[in-house]
């Protein structure tokens, strides 16, 4: 699965899913740029891959933020190239019920989780339509295809970004761009670690593994996609979720 010398970038890689992609893809030879919303973050994210031995480093980005991403990309033109391999990992959960929810919960998770998709994505793709290769791989969930009580807006998001893959996945591929989407189930992550104990084990009895999957694996099914190996995979949901839910 060898990216040598392509440059990838992954969106939210200060931990997480996030950060195990930004290391799979360097294992994989990639220069990866990986991002975080503060300096520390970004730090993080550049010490990390140096201890892996990558090249590459963290930088600040707030995806929701048009001036934000246009600094950031100035910045990767500059030093390195423009991403080849795009990774729209970055998401936040604002979770409510419905009838409870909040314009600026419903709002922040759309502009986080799903406008962002669309500003990173139209910046590097016209590089990618000049190199005539490509890989943009969109982080989803599995709530985006079942629903879940509490998460209206994340799931409308991530049920969002499905089209958006299947759709650019079509104008796209006959540059030899593949567009996807990598939906993970329940993962031990950040994310998930504050789920109340009750919560926990109910969602545990409907994974058929019987326990909750390590961001290593979703990681995995992301370093495959955006290898030469998936070359005819495209406007694809690639499910990782322990058998949580078969489509
Ligand atoms: P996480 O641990 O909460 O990390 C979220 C990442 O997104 C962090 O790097 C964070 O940066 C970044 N981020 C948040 N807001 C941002 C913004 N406005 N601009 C730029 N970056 C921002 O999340 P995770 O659990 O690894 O999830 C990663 C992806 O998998 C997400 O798309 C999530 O929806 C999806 N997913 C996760 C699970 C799960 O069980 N964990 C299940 C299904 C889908 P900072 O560190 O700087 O805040």
């Amino acid at each position: 699965m060898s990216h040598t010398s392509k440059v990838a970038l992954v969106t939210g890689a200060s931990r997480g899913i996030g950060r195990a992609i930004a290391l799979a893809l360097a294992r994989d030879g990639a220069t990866v740029i990986g991002t975080a919303t503060t300096l520390e973050g970004a730090d993080g994210i550049t010490r990390g891959l140096k201890e892996a031995n990558a090249e590459g480093q963290g930088i600040v980005l707030n995806v929701t933020s048009s001036d934000s991403i246009d600094q950031a990309i100035a910045h990767i033109k500059q030093h390195y190239a423009m991403p080849a391999i795009l990774i729209n990992n970055a998401a936040v959960t604002q979770d409510n019920l419905f009838l409870r929810m909040k314009d600026e919960e419903w709002n922040r998770v759309i502009e986080t989780n799903l406008n962002s998709i669309f500003r990173v994505t139209k910046i590097c793709l016209r590089d990618m339509l000049r190199a005539r290769w490509g890989r943009v791989i969109n982080i989803s969930s599995v709530v985006g295809s079942t629903g879940n009580p509490g998460q209206v807006n994340y799931a409308a998001a991530k049920a969002g970004l499905i089209g958006f893959t299947k759709a650019l996945a079509q104008e796209v591929g006959s540059r030899d761009i593949t567009v996807n989407a990598v939906s993970p189930g329940f993962i031990d992550t950040d994310m998930t670690r504050d789920l109340p104990e009750e919560h926990r084990n109910t969602l545990l009895q409907r994974i058929p593994m019987q326990r909750l999957g390590h961001a290593e694996e979703v990681a995995a099914v992301v370093a495959f996609l955006a290898s030469n190996g998936a070359s005819y995979v495209t406007g694809q949901t690639l499910h990782v979720n322990g058998g949580m839910y078969m489509p």
